[in-house]
């Protein structure tokens, strides 16, 4: 199973995925939360870029196609891949997805996360991350068990630098310019049959949006 979660920032698409990869066995691939850890080891990580990085991203800008490219590149030719990937935040941009189309890397699946701009912004303002796993909790819809802290690992929850509001409306911005038409060129796509395209409404409980989710997984 190879499914894409496309959808504004804010919209659920991590907290889905963490359940739908646990679901399915599948892993999920989010590149927000790749270039938010930290890989020594990465040559594509090198001090330079990666200050470049994350100074594009508290900008609440996309960082560059090259570089995401090389990155989901090296990452779906994992061995773990095999059986199939979700990928929450990739491909953004049309040359991203042109990317997928000429590499051969198919998917069965595009999922949309419909939900308008001034609820997204309620949301990502309470949102609380833990950095090593990508968990993600909210202040008020989704709290931990205990205040601040990450259920699994007991670890300190932070705030993301780029969720703040001026920050939250310029990703809402680049989303509209630059992923929107990303969603058109997977809605023609989807006539040929071989990926499934379905728009979700993202303005309802977790529970419910995880229960439609595997309802289209499951019997399409
Ligand atoms: P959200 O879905 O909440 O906007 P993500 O965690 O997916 O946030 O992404 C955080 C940031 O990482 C983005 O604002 C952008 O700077 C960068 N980023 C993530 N994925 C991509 C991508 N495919 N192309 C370009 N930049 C990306
Ligand atoms: P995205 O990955 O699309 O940026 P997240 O999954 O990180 O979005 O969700 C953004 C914030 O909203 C998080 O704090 C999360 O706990 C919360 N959240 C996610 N889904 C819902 C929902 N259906 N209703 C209310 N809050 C939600």
């Amino acid at each position: 199973m190879r499914i894409i979660f496309l959808g504004p920032p804010g919209s659920g698409k991590g907290t889905q995925a963490h359940l739908i990869s646990n679901k399915y066995n599948i892993p999920n691939i989010s590149t927000g939360m790749m270039l938010r850890q930290s890989f020594p080891k990465d040559p594509y990580q090198s001090h330079k870029i990666r200050k470049n990085i994350i100074n594009v991203m508290h900008t609440g800008n996309l960082v560059n196609d090259d570089f995401m490219v090389q990155l989901i590149n090296t990452r779906i030719n994992k061995n773990d891949c095999y059986n199939g990937f979700l990928l929450d935040g990739f491909p953004r941009t049309i040359l991203q997805a042109e990317f997928m189309k000429k590499y051969k890397i198919f998917v069965n699946y595009v999922i949309e996360f419909v939900i308008s701009d001034s609820t997204v912004i309620n949301r990502i303002t309470g949102r609380r991350i833990h950095i090593n796993s990508g968990r993600t909790y909210h202040i008020q819809f989704n709290p931990p068990k205990i205040c601040g802290l990450d259920d699994i690992t007991g670890e300190s929850l932070t705030t993301r630098k780029d969720d703040c509001e001026q920050t939250i409306r310029k990703r809402l911005h680049n989303y509209h310019q630059y992923t929107e038409p990303v969603l058109n060129y997977y809605r023609h796509e989807s006539k040929s049959k071989k990926i499934q395209y379905f728009s979700i409404d993202a303005n309802r409980k977790i529970t419910e949006i995880y229960k439609e989710l595997i309802s289209l997984l499951i019997n399409k």
